[in-house]
């Protein structure tokens, strides 16, 4: 007795020191930052960046929560769901 027990600890403390520590996704360097205002996050293709026109996008941010006033702005995947998701439960019948 004692002795599996002492095993697996062991066990443990040798996965913990082959460093669970590995950093899957190192930090992603863009080119292109999200136009939301206060979003940090990159934009580019690559990482799930939309373009939108800056009319629909206006109507979820607002002219104000947009840091660019171009015609087309770029917003980051978890800002272009959050659009999305805004623009669904919107009704749309109007159309
Ligand atoms: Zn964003």
């Amino acid at each position: 007795m004692g002795f599996k027990a002492n095993a697996r600890k062991r066990r443990n403390a040798a996965s913990a020191a082959a460093g669970s520590e590995k950093k899957e996704d190192e930090e992603y360097v863009g080119e292109i930052k999200c136009d939301v205002a206060g979003c940090e996050n990159w934009a580019d293709k690559k990482v799930g960046g939309r373009k939108l026109a800056f009319d629909r996008a206006a109507e979820v941010w607002g002219e104000s929560g947009l840091t660019k006033d171009s015609k087309r702005v770029t917003v980051c995947k978890s800002c272009y769901r959050a659009w999305k998701k805004a623009k669904k439960d919107e009704p749309t019948e109007w159309t």
